[in-house]
């Protein structure tokens, strides 16, 4: 039984009085400092069966975040906090780079949700980045990224290049995963008839059970194991990505002609128009010396439909 269920058992057993019967209409207006409030909360919880030691996870946290204003931390639950930032970026920040742990355990964070009380605040998920393995370079792109994502649960990101490939050595996307779920360890794949399977690696990955594949049976104790009919641990330390290279698929185009002012910045995603507006430019300040270069031996020489030369 629920707690919410429990309580309602408990009072619909007694006889209220006149007084207790009336139902109290709280104004709309009363709650409004909350909701705006509300807006710079966040909801956490360590996900984990023993309770954590408060101070050091506030501490800890707080130093890892290094945050530019203040946080505060409020106690709703066992290993679950409320908290508060003096700045939105702040907020922004810590949300933008999950997913968090302390002390190995996955740390949960979720939207402040003002009409919730305590006990009806449910963790259900947490982003992470996730690597797709041993897929043809033909299968790596966003819209297979999202559908084999999709496997484990909603995909917010592929990581793919400004033409939508994400080529490479693995697919890198970042998933919602389920806390109360198996992890997910890959997906079969079929494409043009050629079917393999593609494993799936998590990018920080806190503790989780070798045996169920579940993030929160992390003490060693696992109720769903049966010794009987299970040989062998099902999940492993396999699933953990070494390591990521978040600019695994760039854009930073090495030669060619030094005055495309897109070159040098690897974060730059430039969509085909806005490449071609750039080559005009280009093309606009260089016309001058593009005669004299075609005559000189041209430092660089530009085979596009574009033909073209610029001298350093
Ligand atoms: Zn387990």
């Amino acid at each position: 039984m629920s707690m919410e269920e429990e309580i309602t058992k408990r009072w619909s057993s007694l006889k209220l009085t006149k007084t207790e019967q009336q139902e109290l209409l709280l104004p709309k207006e009363d709650i409004l400092s909350s909701k705006l409030r509300g807006h710079s909360c966040l909801l956490a919880s360590i996900l984990k069966d023993r309770t954590s030691n408060r101070e050091a996870f506030k501490n800890t946290m707080a130093k890892v975040w290094n945050t530019s204003g203040w946080i505060t931390f409020k106690e709703f639950g066992p290993n679950k906090f409320l908290l508060e930032f003096q700045l939105l970026s702040d907020k922004k920040k810590v949300l933008h780079g999950r997913p968090w742990s302390f002390d190995h355990h996955l740390v949960c964070l979720k939207e402040f949700e003002s009409d919730l009380s305590h006990s009806e605040v449910e963790f259900k998920s947490e982003p992470f980045w996730v690597q797709a393995h041993n897929l043809s370079f033909a299968g790596m792109n966003r819209q297979l990224g999202v559908r084999i994502g999709k496997a484990i649960d909603k995909v917010h990101t592929v990581e793919v290049d400004d033409q939508g490939h994400g080529w490479g050595s693995y697919l890198r996307f970042k998933v919602d995963v389920d806390v109360n779920k198996p992890l997910v360890r890959g997906r079969m794949v079929n494409l043009g008839g050629k079917q393999s399977w593609s494993h799936f690696k998590y990018e920080r990955l806190p503790n989780f059970c070798f045996k169920c594949g579940l993030l929160k049976h992390v003490n060693g104790k696992c109720p769903n194991f049966d010794p009987s009919n299970q040989s062998q641990d099902q999940y492993g330390q396999w699933m953990r990505a070494s390591s990521s290279f978040p600019l695994q698929v760039s854009v930073k185009k090495y030669g060619g002609c030094p005055a495309n002012p897109s070159q040098g910045s690897p974060h730059r995603k430039q969509s085909g128009r806005e490449g071609e507006e750039m080559e005009d430019h280009v093309m606009s300040h260089s016309e001058e010396v593009v005669e004299e270069a075609r005559q000189d031996t041209p430092a660089c020489v530009n085979t596009s439909k574009h033909s073209r030369a610029i001298p350093r």
